[in-house]
């Protein structure tokens, strides 16, 4: 029998587990605060626990997140892990340090099938959806070796304030296991994050952006990258299904819900596709009724993509622009350049499969605060 995961249980299935063995309801709390908490991989160092429950628990249960194929920290600070989820399949969580926050970008599947244009993930194509453990996982493993590298034992002090579903595949696409993973993520009794600092970011599902506000609100980025529908359907193939008067209007019912009172609009600076002022005079019309902020994302290149990162001046213009109209702007940094943890530039590791193997080879086992 396969034992269950329980890094892909929120706190009710925790809780329906541990009344199945026969146990006290709050003992899953317990339970949840060793896992995630404290980072306990096993069952033996849960020492407030009975004995008879942690036998029960090591037969039908583990605490596996993936493995660690490589763990690279940059010259910046921001430290990147590739992780085997199997099957030739990796992804990526990248953890950035700021001054008043420590951001982890998380992945929600292998691959995307979203096939934006101007992404090397989309390029991989679409290989599987990751489960909630998978998801969480990262997040467990990214928190307790931050802790460990820092020397940090306290239970409440974490590393990690804010969390973005940015890395590879489209989160919305992946809802029934991203939901319970966001729980999680809230969880007091978890990792305890502020609904306004975990972010979901979508290339534009419209019925999904809907089930969200439903099922567990959270901060919301949409990757808009173009003013009008005719550049964004080239950008964003998505576009077709769903063009930009429906996604604005996803956006407006979204904000009824949301913990912050704004959307972030993503835009990824594109030399001479998307960066012209009157790109930038466009976008302040089509958002005028949809309270947002925007972040500028610089192009950040792969082999192939035949496209260019505008320039630093055209950035300014065109932030400028937006500014002057009221919406406020900001141009990301781009960070960890030199372990290829910038964003869109998380898939190139990956697309070689077959040097999966040889990579598996040098391994680098990771670090568990028990
Ligand atoms: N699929 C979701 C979340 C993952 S992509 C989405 O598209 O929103 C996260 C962000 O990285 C998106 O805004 C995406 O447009 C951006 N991105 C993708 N490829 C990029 C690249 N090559 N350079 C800069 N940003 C990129
Ligand atoms: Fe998928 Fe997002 Fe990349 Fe588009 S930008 S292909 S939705 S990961």
């Amino acid at each position: 029998m396969d034992r269950v995961n329980l890094l892909g249980l929120d706190a009710a299935e925790l809780k329906h587990l541990v009344e199945g063995l026969d146990e006290k309801s709050f003992r899953a709390r317990q339970l949840s605060r060793w896992i995630h908490r404290r980072g306990a991989a096993g069952f033996d160092a849960m020492t407030d626990l009975a004995k008879s429950l942690r036998g029960k628990l090591a037969q039908c249960a583990q605490i596996a997140a993936p493995v660690v194929l490589r763990d690279s920290t940059s010259v910046d600070g921001s430290r990147k892990w590739l992780l085997d989820v199997g099957q030739g399949n990796a992804i990526e969580a990248v953890f950035i340090p700021e001054d008043d926050r420590g951001t982890l970008c998380i992945s929600t599947q292998a691959g995307c099938a979203m096939n934006c244009l101007f992404c090397s993930t989309g390029k991989q194509g679409f290989n599987r959806n990751l489960t909630t453990a998978e998801i969480v996982g990262q997040l467990w493993l990214a928190e307790h070796a931050l802790r460990a590298a820092n020397g940090i034992t306290a239970e409440h002090e974490r590393v990690i304030s804010n969390v973005v579903l940015m890395g590879m595949g489209e989160p919305l696409q992946n809802l029934d296991a991203v939901v319970p993973a966001l729980r999680l993520m809230l969880d007091g009794d978890a990792y305890g994050l502020s609904r306004r600092r975990v972010t979901v970011s979508t290339s534009g599902l419209v019925r999904q952006i809907d089930k969200l506000a439903e099922q567990c609100p959270v901060a919301l980025a949409v990757s808009l990258h173009a003013p009008n529908d005719a550049l964004r359907d080239r950008l964003v193939p998505l576009n077709r299904k769903h063009p930009l008067r429906e996604l604005m209007a996803a956006c407006r019912r979204y904000l009824r819900v949301a913990p912050r009172d704004f959307i972030t609009f993503e835009y990824v600076m594109l030399d001479g596709i998307n960066d012209a002022d009157a790109h930038a005079r466009e976008l302040v019309d089509l958002v005028a009724d949809v309270p947002c902020k925007f972040n500028l994302i610089p192009f950040n290149s792969f082999p192939g993509s035949g496209l260019a990162r505008s320039t630093a001046e055209r950035m300014r213009a065109f932030a400028q622009i937006l500014t002057a109209a009221g919406v406020v702007t900001t141009t990301r940094k781009t960070r960890g350049d030199d372990i290829d943890a910038a964003c869109g530039q998380l898939a190139g590791e990956v697309r070689d499969r077959t040097r999966l193997s040889e990579r598996r080879a040098d391994r680098i086992p990771h670090v568990v605060a028990a």
